[in-house]
């Protein structure tokens, strides 16, 4: 006999009106979010006991079949449901297999001046067209750590693809975050936010710095590393839930006494490089042009685009 399944949260066995309401004053709305949670993570939230979370989880992760083995076919399906955002770029969009991809983190790493916010800003835009042009047909959320959000670079990118740049500024929703722990807590307030409007891409500008400014010292490194894991798998699970393309920024270290090794190293490191499905590394090239590398991808060769910014925003180099 299969059980009848259940597809609210006040259906769980043990969850009352007080308890609904727990969950509810979390921002933990339906059965998948709260499947996809720790207990600990959960009881944090929420002030009720580990134990009884971990039940919760795992009646609302079976009813949302979360935690269960796809086959092959089944995850080609949930592919197919991948949305890709045009950068503006042709040669770069190819090099991506398309664009940036929803359901998965995309981050852009690079020295200062680079070009990170400019491809935040443009793919801001980008994903306010409907779908047939490139975009997500959808809102946005940044996450403005370095002020450096600028709307009248918004409207510039919006007149050249001659959409109303009033209409694109209205679906842009930008957040800025002045330490590390205000940086987390608003994913939680995008999520909210993404339950009245169709938020198909989260950008975090910058993921690192705050972090970076604040853990100084080699005794901070653990603590640091484990904060920025815990910001980068809420990330990843916002686009997961909302088939959203979540892009990040990261700088590089520039370490000019590291003689041997790469100058040019993403700050966060591994913690922050397995959990980015792609990564651009971007780079001044000639004639003020830029150069994006494809660094590691699962299914992508490593490669390299030229694109330019303009006026207009990014397009091909
Ligand atoms: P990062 O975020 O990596 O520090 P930015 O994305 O802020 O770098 O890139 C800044 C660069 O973008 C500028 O140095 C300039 O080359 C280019 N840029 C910014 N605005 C414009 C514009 N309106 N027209 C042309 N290029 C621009
Ligand atoms: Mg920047």
């Amino acid at each position: 006999m299969t059980e009848a399944k259940i597809e609210n949260i006040e259906d769980l066995s043990g969850v009352g009106p007080a308890v609904a309401e727990k969950f509810r004053e979390a921002g933990l709305t339906t059965l998948e979010e709260i499947g996809t949670q720790s207990p600990g993570q959960l009881s944090d939230a929420t002030g009720i006991g580990v134990d009884s979370c971990a039940k919760f989880i795992k009646e609302a992760g079976k009813n949302a079949n979360i935690g269960s083995f796809l086959t092959g076919t089944e995850l080609m399906e949930k592919r197919a449901t991948v949305g890709k955002l045009t950068t503006g770029a042709e040669a770069f969009n190819e090099l991506l297999g398309g664009g940036v991809e929803t359901q998965s983190i995309t981050e852009f790493y690079g020295q200062y001046g680079s070009g990170k916010t400019q491809f935040v800003l443009q793919l801001a835009v980008n994903a306010t067209l409907p779908i047939e042009q490139g975009g997500l047909g959808g809102e946005v959320a940044i996450i403005d750590t370095e002020n450096t959000f600028r709307p009248e670079r918004i409207i510039s990118m919006a007149k050249a693809l001659e959409l109303d740049p009033d209409e694109v500024l209205s679906k842009i929703h930008v957040g800025r975050a002045y330490n590390s722990h205000q940086q987390m807590l608003m994913v939680e307030k995008v999520s909210e936010l993404a339950k009245e409007l169709p938020i198909k891409m989260l950008a975090v500008d910058s993921l690192t710095g705050a972090f970076r400014a604040e853990y100084i010292g080699r005794g901070t490194l653990a603590d640091r590393q484990g904060k920025i894991n815990a910001h980068m798998t809420e990330l990843a699970r916002f686009g997961d839930l909302n088939n959203a393309a979540v892009v990040v920024t990261n700088q590089v270290s520039s370490n000019p006494a590291a003689f041997f090794g790469d100058p040019t190293k993403p700050i966060g490191g591994n913690i922050v490089g397995h959990t980015s499905k792609f990564r651009i590394y971007l780079r001044r090239g000639k004639a003020g042009k830029r150069v994006c590398r494809l660094v590691d991808s699962p299914h992508l060769p490593e490669n390299e685009a030229l694109v330019s910014i303009t006026e207009d925003g990014i397009r091909d180099g």
